[in-house]
């Protein structure tokens, strides 16, 4: 039997259109070569080809926890999710504000079916634990890699299980897969998972990994 690298709750709920972060945000951008791209030509994540996006999203001397949340950390693209035009490289807000508009913008938008991002959201100090998950240094280097518009397509849109020691995931994003769970953090038990790591440098395995959904 093929061991699973996906999380064997999320096999179970989503098959594979659970996918590592990584794997998913080469999946939203367009992996063309255009020399006509926003960033003029300065490379971005959406100009360079397959190859240039994957070494420009993760890079050699990248710290461990960045590479660990691209390898580790699980998304499912919501199934009502618009489709993602083009590809725009910039970052004009603040990673902080950034997060904070998201979540106040999904609370407001808000009808029947609510979103694990806005849990615990305190609109007076603008707070929560989830706010501070998705700041963490690691998804601010990420900020930088992809730019605000893909952020905002992520957290608006996806399901985010962030990994945890101990072979759990914590679900920040997206639709609570666990109705029992009413706190503001979803733990997953999982049993089969093995993480992998990506080595920068090394093209077809990062390839292998990252595309093998
Ligand atoms: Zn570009
Ligand atoms: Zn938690």
């Amino acid at each position: 039997m093929k061991k699973r690298r996906v999380p064997e709750i999320l096999w179970r709920l989503f098959h594979n259109r659970a996918r590592t972060l990584g794997a998913t945000i080469l999946s939203l951008i367009p992996l063309k070569s255009s020399t006509n791209c926003q960033c003029k030509g300065r490379r971005c994540l959406g100009c360079d080809g397959e190859y240039g996006a994957i070494s420009f999203l993760l890079r050699e001397n990248d710290p461990d926890d960045y590479r660990k949340l691209l390898n580790q950390c699980f998304i499912v693209v919501s199934d009502q999710a618009p489709p993602l035009h083009g590809y725009d490289p910039h970052c004009r807000w603040a990673h902080l504000e950034l997060v904070r508009k998201t979540i106040e913008m999904t609370i407001s938008e808000q009808c029947s079916s609510s979103n694990v991002i806005s849990f615990g959201y305190d609109k007076m100090s603008r707070c929560s634990d989830i706010v501070e998950a998705l700041t963490s240094p690691s998804w601010s280097l990420l900020l930088t890699r992809i730019g605000d518009v893909l952020m905002v397509y992520l957290l608006k849109n996806t399901s985010i299980f962030l990994w945890l020691p101990r072979n759990k995931h914590h679900q920040v994003a997206g639709f609570p897969i666990s109705d029992l769970c009413l706190k503001s953090q979803v733990h997953i038990s999982i049993t089969t998972y093995k993480p992998s790591l990506l080595h920068p440098g090394n093209y077809q395995f990062q390839k292998r990994l990252l595309l093998r959904l």
